[in-house]
């Protein structure tokens, strides 16, 4: 396997374009609107939580078994061409999964890189480890989807300047993992020291503050910080958060939301001309029907909505934004016309 050589796109011209300055311009048309899933396993829910032992087999496999379906009929119901972010190890381990995502693929959706075992701790496991847990992913997504990967998203939102150095390296034309909330570090700091309190050390990290400075929109970072501005060829694309707050507008905000803040939300990042929405698998689980292990779903509060709740909501959010005028794209066609 080390010897193989690893298919990387070529066509990747980073000089920014006309395009790239309406940015800063009014919007004249309606915005472009990408969604993306990310296809965290159940394992790492285990993981957050710090709850003890493996997931049970009928769960292990349940996001991408139960969720991704869910997923695909929404989208098609949409004509919304999404990226889904998939973690490698799941595709050698998981043969009715990945010939799920092969058929989504062919479908026109993207497959993009979420690394290939999900480490939490990415950015701290050095150069060469990092390599591996890009490549082999990278590896086993071609191979799925039949098209090199040319995203990047790293588990837990954290991203390094050494991460972006190495997806420069192998000409990845964007990576999006900046998200840039300032409620949302807050939260995860709150809940983290509650559990270090209780004695329990969750298998998630808080990362680098530096995030809460990342610019809103598509930037190219710094060759010294991910989170600013730079001369880096790859994109940053980061994750949609309201303006003035920075209040996150991800799938756990949607499916969470009253009604009135999500649709206004919503409204809010429609006045933008690039809204990068963010779900994760998880958003469309049913924890009556599918096979969550009861100790999950008791530490995991959106876990517990109902689904036909969460469906609504993320059909209502797709409706509002073709209203808006939207255009859907994946995150590969973004970047190619900026
Ligand atoms: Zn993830």
């Amino acid at each position: 396997m080390g010897t193989m050589p690893i298919p990387y796109h070529n066509a990747f011209a980073g000089a920014p374009s006309r395009q790239a300055l309406c940015y800063v311009g009014r919007v004249a048309s309606g915005p472009t609107v990408s969604v993306s899933v990310d296809l965290d396993a159940v394992e790492c829910y285990f993981r957050i939580h710090a709850l003890p032992g493996e997931p049970p087999t009928d769960a292990r496999f349940a996001i991408l078994h139960r969720c991704l379906p869910r997923f695909a009929e929404l989208f098609a119901r949409h004509g919304v061409p999404a990226t889904f972010f998939v973690v490698g190890r799941d595709l050698e381990e998981d043969s009715e999964g990945r010939r799920l995502l092969e058929s989504l693929a062919r479908d026109g959706h993207e497959l993009a890189n979420h690394s290939h075992n999900h480490r939490y701790e990415l950015v701290r496991l050095g150069r060469a480890r990092i390599c591996q847990e890009i490549d082999h992913a990278h590896t086993a997504i071609a191979a799925c989807s039949g098209q090199a990967p040319v995203g990047f998203r790293a588990p837990g939102y954290e991203v390094s300047a050494e991460v972006i150095d190495l997806l420069c390296e192998r000409r990845y034309a964007y990576d999006s993992s900046a998200f840039p909330s300032v409620p949302y570090y807050t939260a995860k700091t709150l809940v983290m020291a509650a559990m270090r309190l209780a004695g329990r050390k969750s298998g998630s990290y808080l990362g680098n503050p530096a995030i809460l400075r990342a610019p809103r929109t598509p930037y190219h970072p710094s060759d010294s910080d991910p989170y600013r501005r730079g001369q880096q060829p790859i994109w940053e694309l980061p994750m949609a958060v309201s303006p003035w707050l920075r209040l996150p507008v991800i799938g756990t905000t949607l499916i969470s939301a009253p009604d009135w803040l999500r649709t206004r939300l919503v409204a809010a990042t429609l006045r933008e001309p690039f809204l990068n929405l963010e779900l994760h698998g998880i958003d469309l689980a049913d924890a009556d029907g599918d096979d969550f292990p009861p100790a999950l779903i008791a530490r995991q509060p959106d876990l517990r909505l109902p689904l036909a709740r969460k469906l609504a909501a993320l059909d209502a959010t797709l409706t509002q934004a073709r209203a808006a005028g939207a255009t859907f794209k994946t995150l590969r066609q973004v970047t190619a016309a900026l």
